[in-house]
Order: structure tokens, then sequence, then C-alpha cells
């Protein structure tokens, strides 16, 4: 069903703020306004890889999510971002590791794509990529919110890392990510994080890394994950969907549950993905708790959180 679009903001554990219908409600507003703002510009003609970029910088925007805004804090108290996307029609990507201050990282991932040699970017010389792109680069409090502080200082000092969790029990993967195919049959995915409370030494998880967190290509699917990062790099997650259709010949639906379900799991990995084929087919499955979800077509929209 084209065009098709979907979303996610984490997978995990619910927070048992979640049951509150206002707190559930702004998340399910904040993912449809990402569905809205994506759908809208493929029914324009838009590309998928402009569309999965739009819906993600509004949830980079809001402070629900890990990512952008809403990142997590980094071991020394300040925020480090990862982003990445993929074009399925041209193979051609974008990646940013390790970024601060900028408001959008996934802008800046495109940006790689689109006007640099390289596929992927990382830390201060990126940032100095970035000065000479004209990027703003904002101030801390730009990425400051309470429960975010919180968090961290449940962990400073212990050398203990954790995924954004919302307390010690509980364990959510607020990274967001959206995958779309467009009026002409393209896909594309993007994938924007935070990372880990309290993540020291340059820690850098799946979502920037393509094969991991994200991929695309027309002939199969595009994929953007959620999760513990380190089991997703282990089993190269995003690809393996991919080559489940490649080489495998199975449909969408199988390849994204059996890599969930079988790969992921087997090595000890939680978390989920979303995965669109050129055909419009969707499927998100999720080994934890819930996910942060939506998909939006002519036909069917809904966001869901368990
Ligand atoms: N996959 C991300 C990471 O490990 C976390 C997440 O999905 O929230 O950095």
């Amino acid at each position: 069903m084209k065009p098709s679009i979907a979303v996610h903001g984490g997978s995990g554990t619910l927070p048992s703020s979640i049951t509150d219908a206002k707190i559930r409600i702004m998340y399910l507003n904040a993912l449809q306004e990402a569905l809205d703002e994506g759908f809208n510009s493929l029914k324009s003609n838009a590309s998928a890889l402009e569309a999965v970029t739009k819906a993600v910088c509004i949830l980079e925007d809001s402070e629900l999510f890990n990512a952008g805004k809403g990142s997590v804090f980094t071991s020394k108290g300040d925020h480090e971002m990862d982003a990445s996307l993929m074009d399925g029609k041209t193979l051609q990507a974008g990646a940013v590791a390790g970024i601060k201050g900028i408001r959008n990282p996934i802008l800046f991932a495109k940006d790689i794509l689109h006007n640099s040699d390289f596929v992927f970017l990382a830390g201060v010389e990126a940032i100095e990529f970035a000065r000479q792109r004209g990027y703003k680069f904002l101030p801390q409090s730009y990425f400051y919110n309470q429960h975010r502080y919180d968090q961290w200082q449940e962990l400073k000092g212990t050398g203990e890392v954790k995924l954004d969790h919302s307390h010690k029990d509980e364990s959510t993967f607020g990274t967001v990510g959206a995958v779309a195919v467009d009026n002409d049959g393209n896909i594309a995915a993007a994938t924007s994080t935070g990372g880990m409370t309290n993540k020291s030494w340059g820690r850098i998880g799946d979502s920037p890394l393509i094969g991991a967190g994200t991929y695309a290509n027309n002939k199969t699917c595009a994929v953007s994950c959620t999760g513990y990062g380190e089991y997703f790099i282990r089993g190269v997650i995003a690809y393996d969907v991919s080559c489940r259709m490649e080489y495998g010949g199975v449909n969408l639906e199988l390849a994204a549950e059996n890599s969930v379900n079988n790969r992921l799991k087997n090595i000890g990995g939680e978390g989920g993905l979303i995965a669109v084929d050129a055909k419009g087919n969707i499927s998100m499955p999720f080994n934890t708790e819930g996910m942060y979800r939506g998909m939006k077509n002519d036909r069917t929209s809904f966001t869901k959180i368990a």
C-alpha cells in the first residue's frame, strides 16, 4: 500500500507512569504527529528519504524520547547523539556518532549522505564538519530535562550504564526511527538516539551503524531498530532482515519476526524494529513488553505502546 510510513519511539519495559492516561496520550500524540508529518510529505510526492527525515525530526524535537532534545545524560553530564539514515534506491547512507549541541542529528546525517564523500563521521571532527556546514550549536540547557537528569543521578559515579530507563527495575529504549515507501516505490530508513544513560569511553550503539540499527534496500526492505544496541550490532539485525528476504526468499513479516524473535532473542538481545518493503507492507515485531510505534497509509493509521 503506497505510500506508507511507520515510526517508533523505542521499546522495552513500560514505565509505570504509562498507566496514566494523560502520559500515554502525550506519547501517542507525539508518534501521531511524526506519522502525519511524514505521511503528508509522501502524499505531496516527497521521497521516502525526505519523509523519514521529517518524521524523525519531530521525534527529536520532543523531550519524550531519547533522541535530540530528550537525549539521555552521559557519564560527564552532557549529551552525545548518534543518528543514521539510508536510501533504499541508491544504497547511499549517512551516519554520525558522538555529536553534541545539534538540534536534529538526523539532518546532519542526511547532510553527510548528500554533501560529503563519506558515510560515517564521528566525534570532534564531525562537529567541525557541522560547523563548516553552518549548523547552529545549542546550549546544553536545550537538552536538559529533569527526568533524564534524575535517571543520570541514579547512576552517576557507579560506572554502570543503563538504557533510557525510568527507574531501577525498568528499562525502556527510547531511540526513535522511521521507515517509509514513497509513491515511486522507493524505501528509506532513519534512526536517531542519545544512546545509554551514563555512557562513557565513546560508547556507540547500533543506531548509527548501517546494517545493525538501520538499513534500506529497494530490493528487500527498510529497517530501523530499537533495543539493547550491543546485541543488535552483534546480530547485524537490520541487515539480517534484508538478507532473509534477499537470499532466503521469505516475505517481510516472516523475515522481521525471525530476526527479532529468533536471531536477536537467541543471543540474549531485547528490542524490536519497524520495517517496510517496496509494496508498502509493514512489520513491527518486538520481544519486549512494549514498543512505542505507529503506522499510516491510505487505509490504516494507528499508534500503540503495548
Ligand atoms: N539502540 C539504542 C542504543 O543501544 C538504544 C535504544 O534503542 O533506545 O544506543
